[in-house]
């Protein structure tokens, strides 16, 4: 990749020079939304959901987003182009803006647009072969009552907290549960058990986000013949399933082999698990919304 361009509210800058004001609201109080989502070959990965799900996220919270989805749509194709970028995990960010000190959003003059595009491999890549450890955290997941999953907001400090007992434990990822004990998802991708063939996933309402990945799985599961369903369950399940992987639009696929010292199956990403994962590669790789025109030639 050659110098990284970034875009900032309408021009592309250097990555050096891509800064935010410290007054901004963003910055100051976790106030805005943002988005993950992958390119694969030059095709944008569900990029309509991921947008629907920014601007619902963002109507959630009251912040008017200054762009139409068409033209944000075109800001992700614009990034991906300027930095020649076949594959790449893409950042938005829409954030309340520069305003005063308070926390009043009013004081802000309008969102700040920011989109940040690189290739990015959330875990080394020899750890998409062996699977991964993991930790159970103690932190819980925050109640959807008090600050729904479903807005992807900037404030993440729920999930940090995550990633921090995962690094304490010096493992990649730890597993949150909700308020009640239930296990809802790891500090920033979804989790999926595998008991008999059946694929089990944790439920919204159960403080789960409905990743996009997620819904994919499911899509893929059932057109390869599994039983795939959204279900409430324990660390019990997931210590005893015959399978256990993780997904998200940075984390991709990846195989789950210990989970607080239990060996989940024969130890390495189950058969289940590689089915799977060969069906996700395949619609990521041919789906998508396409960032550059096939060459048309002319005689
Ligand atoms: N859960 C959380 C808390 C996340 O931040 C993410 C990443 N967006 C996911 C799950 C996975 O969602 P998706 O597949 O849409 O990236």
């Amino acid at each position: 990749m050659e110098e990284q361009l970034i875009y900032l509210d309408g021009d592309f800058v250097k990555k050096e020079d891509a800064k935010v004001s410290v007054y901004d609201h963003g910055f100051l109080y976790g106030d805005g939304v943002f988005e993950g989502i992958r390119a694969y070959n030059g095709n944008v990965f569900r990029l309509e959901e991921h947008l629907v799900r920014l601007y619902e996220s963002a109507k959630s919270i009251l912040l008017e987003i200054p762009y139409t989805i068409e033209e944000m749509t075109d800001v992700v194709k614009q990034t991906l182009r300027v930095n020649s970028l076949q594959s790449a995990y893409i950042r938005l960010i829409v954030s309340r803006g520069v305003g005063n000190l308070g926390i009043d959003p009013r004081s802000c003059k309008g969102a700040s647009v920011i989109a940040i595009a690189e290739p990015l491999s959330l875990f080394p890549a020899e750890l998409y072969e062996t699977g991964i450890e993991i930790v159970s955290a103690s932190s819980r997941r925050n109640r959807s009552d008090v600050l729904s999953p479903k807005t992807k907001s900037l404030n993440y400090l729920n999930n940090i907290l995550v990633k921090i007992e995962a690094n304490l434990a010096g493992v990649p990822e730890a597993l949150m549960m909700n308020a009640d004990g239930y296990v809802a998802e790891g500090s920033s991708d979804n989790i999926f058990i595998v008991k008999d063939n059946k694929l089990i996933t944790p439920p919204g309402y159960i403080g789960a986000l409905e990743g996009i990945t997620r819904n994919a799985i499911l899509e893929v599961a059932k057109e390869r013949g599994y039983e795939a369903v959204e279900g409430v369950f324990t660390r019990h399940d997931v210590y005893v399933a015959d399978e256990v992987f993780l997904t998200g639009t940075a984390a991709e696929v990846i195989g789950v082999v210990k989970v607080d010292g239990r060996v989940i199956g024969e130890g390495i990403p189950g058969k289940v698990t590689n089915d799977i994962l060969e069906g996700f590669r395949s619609i990521v790789n041919n789906d998508g919304v396409k960032v550059y025109e096939e060459n048309t030639t002319t005689a």
